[in-house]
């Protein structure tokens, strides 16, 4: 696994090692060849536009390969999300249990990777190490704890959610209700013989609730009672403890908002989501801030890991890092000549007040807001499926 630096040149040395074919035949396996390419593309240092045009230069892609296939997944969770907006946190239709029938806090076992299950505590271990799981492991992780935990899988992927380092709200959350059966035709299911095909020994779990048959587990799934940890069961083992989760970033290294060093500027703000983002048009004295919007965070507190990767990233592009409100960042850039910023929607409401502030100063500095190209066509109106959408859209040529 690589050590996700945060930098264009890691993303870049990533994207030129893809090989689209191997992904089409591995990808299930947790050795098999996959892209490690997310957390470059949730942070704006790779547009999907970017992945496929650096793949199909080097393999020629047609538009129903696998690799683009799932690269649709990404663009398509986007799409409802476009749609639905906060309505993502809600169940999409009901699932195997009314919601009510779910606990909404996290079993302590698996907070602590303790729950003597190899493939959940392995996945649990890696997930707080490296801030990184493959599709499969965070599969299992998620049917484990909504289908025979009873977990509420909005609780669940609000955990997972923190300590990825490529968390995207719109992938994660329709992926867990994809899993959990609210947002796809029928719940996702494993055993321990699905783990044994596609894992490695450390992660085979004979012996324990989930070496059991399909039929076995679905009656599990459908009834309202979670399966028991079994404290003490021979796979048990110390555990560890969960990384902490802060709202806030590494105080030292982010500063509060400092007018002065904007003051008839040409600025161009990087924020946590456009890591790689390039200024288009603002002059060769445009000043780089990075900003932390703290009203973004109220709500989803992030790993050590996720604030490290967005701290060095941002870092690496200008020593200014400002933390604030929308309010308080408003406030200092009045004095600005001009205000840039490349849209993304996990900060679009930040951008939206922002902008509306600025605008009802009484000097406005002009401002922009340059979108990346897009990969597939938008489609219009809302399609409940993948299946539905994939046959609408098309690769923007
Ligand atoms: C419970 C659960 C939670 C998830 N949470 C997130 C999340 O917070 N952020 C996130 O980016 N992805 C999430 N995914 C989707 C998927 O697991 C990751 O995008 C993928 O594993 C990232 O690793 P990679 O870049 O090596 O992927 P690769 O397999 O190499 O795929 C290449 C790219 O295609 C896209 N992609 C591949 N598979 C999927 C998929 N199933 N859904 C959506 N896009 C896909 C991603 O952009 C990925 O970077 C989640 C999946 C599940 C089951």
């Amino acid at each position: 696994m690589p050590t996700f630096e945060p930098s264009l040149q890691a993303a870049r040395a990533l994207l030129a090692q893809v090989q689209p074919d191997a992904y089409a035949r591995t990808r299930n396996a947790l050795d098999g060849a996959v892209t490690y390419l997310s957390p470059y593309i949730t942070h704006g240092y790779l547009s999907l536009r970017d992945v496929y045009c650096a793949v199909h230069a080097l393999h020629p892609l047609d538009a129903k390969h696998k690799f683009v296939f799932e690269l649709g997944w990404r663009a398509y969770y986007r799409h409802v999300w476009a749609h639905l907006g906060q309505g993502i946190h809600q169940s999409l239709h009901p699932g195997l249990l009314p919601d009510v029938a779910y606990r909404t806090d996290m079993p302590q076992d698996v907070l602590e990777a303790r729950t003597g299950i190899a493939a959940i505590d392995q996945a649990v271990r890696e997930l707080y190490a490296t801030g990184y799981l493959h599709n499969h492991a965070r599969m299992w992780l998620a049917s484990y704890l909504v289908h025979l935990r009873k977990v509420h899988w909005h609780q669940a992927a609000q955990w997972m959610l923190a300590h990825l380092l490529d968390g995207d709200v719109a992938s994660n959350h329709l992926s867990w209700q994809w899993v959990a059966g609210t947002g796809s035709s029928k719940p996702y299911l494993f055993n321990a013989d699905n783990v044994a095909k596609y894992a490695p020994a450390q992660w085979h779990s004979p012996g324990t609730v989930i070496d059991t048959s399909y039929e076995a587990l679905d009656l599990l799934a459908r009834s309202d009672t979670a399966v028991q940890h079994r404290i003490g069961s021979w796979r048990a083992h110390a555990g560890v403890a969960q990384p902490a989760l802060t709202e806030t970033p590494p105080g030292a290294l982010w500063s509060v908002p400092d007018a002065s060093l904007v003051t008839d500027r040409a600025v161009y703000l990087l924020h946590p989501w456009s890591l790689g983002a390039m200024p288009q048009g603002l002059g060769p004295d445009v000043v780089l801030i990075g900003v932390g919007f703290s009203d973004c965070h109220l709500q989803t507190p992030w790993s050590a890991n996720r604030w490290g990767f967005v701290t060095d990233g941002l870092l690496s592009r200008t020593p200014q890092l400002w933390w604030g409100s929308v309010q308080d960042i408003a406030q200092c850039l009045q004095g600005a000549r001009s205000v840039g910023w490349q849209p993304e929607a996990h900060a679009d409401n930040a951008l939206a007040s922002l902008k509306a502030l600025l605008q009802a100063g009484q000097a406005p500095p002009a401002v922009t807001a340059q979108s990346r190209p897009r990969l597939f066509e938008p489609v219009e109106p809302y399609c409940e499926s993948f299946a539905k959408w994939w046959r609408y859209t098309k690769i923007v040529p």
